[in-house]
């Protein structure tokens, strides 16, 4: 017969919780047997003695008051009933020799010289043991010592206990079949219902693993550890999800953004490949396809960019920064900007304004709002750039238009990859700016907030950590 399912079963968690708490449970039951046992064994041999100690007490009483005649009329007189209770009684003088001797008929054949000669040296806290030969059960004497040296002598034999006992474990033996019917029918139940989530979970990612991407591990309700797992990992695969949807989304995004660039590249190598080789006209056809090329490249270096911020890889090479000067320098770059599109540019800066940030992702932040701020601002209006310590451990620079504004519903989506307003397609751009600004300003820690209003302007909000030690 092969061993191969035994093997595979002693491998599951569940038929080993049922084991191990089957196991337990029947040794925690022989346990308590034993003590039961113990109990009664000691209990019963107890009672036994405290019988024949009360009956050498009597004896020795009849002794202190009527002397040893009325002792031994005494017994003569109790010899039948003696024997019947199956007590044996003895009495001896103080040379040891037997006066009168009560044996009851199962002891017959009792080595009596040698519990003669055990009794010569007995005290009375000695028990004397003897056994007939070839016999199980045990004769229990004690000693009485009375005045004169005489001696009288009670015993009775462990028979009646030992059934007692027997009997006692046989009952056992017969409840031991059903406990251990129970503890592995109890195991079993546990291992049952501690293991239901794990498989569950086992399940779910099988499903998972078919390409059920939405499947997910029922609920069970109960608030304890595996309930936590249950929530945690539901919780992760939805996050997966998410993120699995995103990648889909951007990468259809890059696919169709490259698509056009692409495309006219084609087109302006188709259109230089039948032109007449004039030298101008191919010279002009490369540059507009290095035009494009350049598009394509920046695009894929901002993606590269933002993926990098965003999983953590992007080296960042945090230093104390004075922000007030690294603003002011991007602001003078692009005052000229705004001022050839007719836009008024106010600049708010405090004397000093340090935080930890890398200077170069820093300056591409602001850069890329305040282009965002000109490009999306007609000609008259106005852009506002401010910079404070907004707590003790962060550092704020607002850049405020007075443009466009966001429609309510492009508001949650401008931040994603590739995400362009309808009304923006006419101006220049790839819909990763905003992407871009939000990743590295994830990348330190720190925070961005966005509110407009359409046709009155918008407000981007940098949070950027300070240093704690420069003064406020
Ligand atoms: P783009 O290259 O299109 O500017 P961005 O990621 O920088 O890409 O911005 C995403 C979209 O958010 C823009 O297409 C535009 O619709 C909107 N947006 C960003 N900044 C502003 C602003 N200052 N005013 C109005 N709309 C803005």
């Amino acid at each position: 017969m092969s061993l191969r399912p035994l093997k595979r079963l002693r491998k599951r968690v569940g038929f080993r919780m049922t084991l191990w708490y089957a196991t337990l449970f029947v040794l925690s039951s022989l346990l308590l047997f034993a003590l039961a046992y113990l109990l009664l064994f000691s209990s019963i041999r107890e009672k036994d003695r405290e019988m024949i100690q009360s009956k050498i007490d009597e004896y020795a009483l009849q002794y202190e008051a009527s002397g040893l005649e009325a002792v031994l009329s005494e017994v003569r007189l109790e010899r039948s009933s003696n024997e019947q209770a199956g007590f044996f009684v003895r009495v001896a003088d103080p040379h040891n020799r037997t006066l009168f001797l009560t044996l009851p008929p199962r002891w017959k054949g009792l080595n009596l010289k040698e519990v003669e000669a055990q009794s010569a040296t007995a005290d009375e806290d000695s028990w004397i043991l003897s056994r007939r030969r070839g016999d199980e059960e045990i004769l229990e004497i004690a000693t009485g010592r009375l005045p004169g040296g005489y001696a009288v002598q009670v015993g009775r034999g462990s028979g009646e206990r030992d059934r007692l006992l027997e009997y006692f474990r046989e009952v056992f033996i017969g409840i031991m079949i059903p406990v251990i019917l129970v503890g592995f029918a109890g195991g079993s139940f546990l291992a049952l219902r501690a293991l239901r989530p794990i498989r569950d979970l086992i399940q779910t990612v099988r499903s998972i693993d078919t390409g059920k991407m939405d499947a997910r591990v029922p609920s069970i309700q109960t608030g304890d550890e595996l309930d936590e797992l249950v929530q945690l990992f539901n919780g992760m695969l939805e996050k997966i999800q998410t993120l699995i949807a995103g990648m889909q989304a951007a990468l259809d995004n890059v696919a169709h953004d490259l698509r056009t660039p692409m495309t006219r590249l084609r087109g302006v190598i188709e259109t230089a490949l039948q032109s007449e080789c004039e030298e101008a006209a191919l010279r002009e056809a490369l540059m507009d396809g290095a035009e494009e090329l350049e598009r394509i490249v920046t695009m894929l270096n901002t993606l590269m960019d933002i993926s990098e911020a965003e999983t953590g890889t992007m080296k960042l090479d945090l230093q104390e920064v004075n922000l007030v000067s690294l603003v002011g320098e991007v602001a003078e770059l692009y005052q000229y900007v705004a001022e050839d599109k007719g836009i008024g540019m106010a600049i708010a800066l405090p004397d000093e304004l340090c935080a930890r940030v890398d200077p170069n992702r820093t300056r591409q932040v602001i850069a890329n709002l305040l282009d965002n701020a000109i490009k999306y601002t007609p000609s008259g209006g106005r852009v506002e750039i401010e910079a404070c310590r907004k707590a003790d451990d962060e550092a704020m620079i607002s850049i405020r238009d007075t443009g466009a504004g966001i429609p309510p519903h492009d508001l949650p989506k401008i931040f994603d990859r590739l995400y362009r307003g309808d009304k923006s397609r006419s101006h220049r751009g790839l819909g990763l700016g905003l992407s871009l600004v939000r990743a590295v300003v994830y990348a330190h820690k720190g925070r961005i907030e966005v509110e407009s209003h359409t046709g009155q302007g918008s407000q981007f909000v940098l949070f950027l950590p300070a240093d704690r030690h420069a003064p406020l």
